[in-house]
This record gives C-alpha cells, structure tokens and sequence, in this order.
C-alpha cells in the first residue's frame, strides 16, 4: 500500500512540474492540505514531512484535531459551508477562511475575530459554474462584495476560490480558473495575491491558470469515508 509520504512527495512533485510547465517560479503554488474525514495522526505524518498548511469543513471536527495538536505549528484554513451560528468558533480558530460568500458572514467573523490574533485572512467563494445550487457568489456580484469585505478592519482580503464542475479533459478545466483568473484581474484596486483554486484531480490546470493555493484531499491522504 501507498504510504502518505510517498503521496505527498508525488502530489509535490506534481505541483513543482506544474509550476515549470506554466513558467512560474518553484515554491510558488502552495499545498494546502486537505484532512477533512481524516485522523490526527495523518496529519502528524504529513507535518513530519514539512507540511504546515491543513485545511477542514466541519467546525466540530477541526476543533477537535486542533486541541490534539496544539503543540503543532499548524495553520489551519477553513474551507467548508459557513452557517451564522458557527462564524465565531470560526474566528477564534482559523488563519484563513476561503469560503466567505456574504456579506453578513463576513460582519460576524471580523467582530468576533479576537483582538489577540492577528486579522483572518479572507478568500471569497465564486461560484464558476453557474449552478444556483452550489455555493459561492456570482462572478458579477464579486466587486461589490470585494469593497465590503476589505472595509472589515479585522479581516484581511486575500483573493478568491472557486470549485468547479468536475471535468476529464485538461483543456476544459482550465477554462473556468482562466476566467475567473481574468475577471478578478480586471478589477480596479489593489490587486488580491490569493488564487484558490484546484483540487487532486486539476490541480495542474489550476496551475496553468494562476493559481497560487491548491487544496488537495484524496491526492495526499485517500479517498475520503464519510460517517
Ligand atoms: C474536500 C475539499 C477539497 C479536497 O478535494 P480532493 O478532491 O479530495 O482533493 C478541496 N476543496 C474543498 C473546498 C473541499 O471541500
């Protein structure tokens, strides 16, 4: 059987032929570590290896791996659906969030982010794909909600994430991180350094098209048992 370190040396090697097809600099895409469903001592392993940046979707869950791993220098991303009654937990736990898609949301986690850390860095969702079912904002409405939430003086705008519709042929899914790629491009402002976007199956063309975060679960850790 596959070790987690040998699948975290081939999803890095993939990341590094990525950056060298598309031109760009070594280093500069990160892993984001995907643990959801996962047990703490996957996560010791791959921290082992060097990796820093893990990333949940179910509040409950990750504070509970965090109190384990406390002594762990980790940072922790949030990448799930957000509810109101979970954004303060959210404020007090997380470095990042890349899945704020309203403006309310983002009111609640810059009240409640406590003084004592520093601000929670921000990715907005977008929803590429146009499914009125999935969440994340319109590529439309982002602008708006962009100027909103770099108002939140303990938030600190990043950039944007984005999940698009499964597809096989590479050429397709590069398509829709191009175009939100472009789209957050051509906004006036001071430019968002964060691109979140590509998963284990197109992380590479994610890549191609810019992106500087790839969030990968299954590639590292196996495909996913849910309770
Ligand atoms: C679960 C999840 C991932 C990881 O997906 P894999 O296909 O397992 O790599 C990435 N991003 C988000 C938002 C997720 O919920």
């Amino acid at each position: 059987m596959e070790t987690i370190a040998n699948k975290w040396r081939q999803v890095k090697q993939r990341i590094r032929e990525a950056e060298q097809a598309a031109g760009r600099d070594k280093g500069d895409v990160l892993l984001l570590a995907v643990s959801k469903t996962k047990p703490t001592s996957d996560i010791v392993a791959l921290y082992r290896l060097g990796q820093r940046h893990f990333a949940e979707s179910y509040v409950q869950e990750a504070v509970l791996k965090q109190s384990a791993l406390a002594a762990f220098d980790i940072s922790w991303h949030f990448i799930g659906p957000i509810q109101s009654n979970k954004t303060k937990v959210i404020a007090r736990h997380f470095s990042w969030v890349h899945s704020v898609d309203r403006l309310k949301i983002a009111r609640r986690l810059s009240d409640q982010r406590p003084d004592t850390l520093p601000p929670l860095n921000i990715c907005l969702q977008v929803n590429i794909s146009g499914e009125a079912s999935k969440s994340g904002i319109s590529l439309g409405d982002l602008p708006e909600l962009i100027d909103a939430v770099r108002s939140l003086p303990r938030l600190r705008l990043r950039g944007v994430m984005a999940i698009p519709e499964p597809e096989q042929d590479f050429q397709k899914q590069r398509q829709p991180f191009a175009q939100l790629h472009q789209a957050v491009n051509a906004l006036s402002g001071t430019p968002l350094d964060t691109f979140s976007m590509g998963m284990s199956a197109d992380l590479e063309a994610a890549i191609a098209e810019g992106a500087t975060i790839v969030r990968v679960g299954t590639g590292l850790f196996g495909p996913r048992q849910y309770p």
